[in-house]
């Protein structure tokens, strides 16, 4: 699933993708979203390959130069059609991956009560019918029923799938309970990155430069 949490921490207008069962970010082939200077290339958005990623990221990027005046449009045309011509080719077969390896719908919304949909929190199925029943309908409400979605992943693994519980459970389309909102941080930060925001010389090492410390804590992988 492609990882839109920033674009909608940022306010990116999204469109429901039934096939590939996730949301997408609104965005034009230069990858321009709805949010005026941001741009989204590469998997958040369209899981296209490791191929593909940078192809999207240069047509990104001379879109922005482009923007920033540093090129005209026939210049970003130009210098962009053989990013477009890879994108083009390496998306062909994309289709048919997607519809040859679709997760099953048991996987996308599972029926047995006692699987855990948040991880985090621990919120089960039944919880989520529970809160469905009570008048719960959609993500956001969810995380005042039950916490899904609340704790350091902040939905980043759950969401999709504790909105689709909750669809089922209501006999709506994932489209129509929508997903929960999104907002910074967007992995856990300790009370040190915190507290080095007003310190020039520390400010930059805590919050650039253990990314990956952040974002294995917040998924549960590695240390
Ligand atoms: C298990 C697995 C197997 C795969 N196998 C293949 C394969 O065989 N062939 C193939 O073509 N593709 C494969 N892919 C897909 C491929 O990895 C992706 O298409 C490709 O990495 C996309 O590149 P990207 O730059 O868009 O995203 P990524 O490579 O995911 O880069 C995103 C970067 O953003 C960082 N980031 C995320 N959130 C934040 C944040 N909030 N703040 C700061 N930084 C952040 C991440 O740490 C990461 O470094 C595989 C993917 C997985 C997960």
């Amino acid at each position: 699933m492609p990882n839109h949490h920033p674009a909608l921490a940022a306010g990116c207008e999204t469109t429901w993708d039934a096939r590939g069962w996730c949301w997408r970010i609104d965005a034009d082939p230069w990858g321009a979203t709805s949010v005026e200077g941001l741009a989204v290339a590469g998997d958040c958005n369209r899981i296209e390959g490791a191929e593909a990623a940078p192809h999207s990221g240069t047509l990104a990027a001379l879109d922005a130069a482009r923007r920033l005046g540093r090129i005209d449009t026939a210049a970003r045309n130009r210098l962009a059609a053989p990013a477009r011509r890879a994108c083009a080719r390496l998306a062909g077969l994309r289709g048919f991956l997607d519809a040859l390896y679709r997760p099953r719908a048991e996987v996308l919304a599972p029926r047995d009560p006692e699987v855990v949909v948040c991880r985090c929190e621990e919120v089960t199925v039944a919880e989520l019918r529970a809160a469905v029943a009570l008048g719960c309908q959609g993500p956001n409400q969810a995380k005042a029923f039950t916490r899904c979605g609340m704790g350091p992943c902040q939905g980043r693994l759950c969401g999709l799938t504790g909105a689709a519980v909750i669809a089922a459970a209501r006999g709506r389309s994932p489209a129509e309970v929508g997903y929960h909102k999104v907002r910074p941080p967007l992995a856990p930060v300790t009370l040190g990155d915190l507290a080095a925001l007003d310190d020039p010389r520390l400010g930059k090492a805590a919050l650039g430069g253990d990314t990956e410390r952040r974002n294995n804590a917040a998924t549960g992988d590695g240390g």
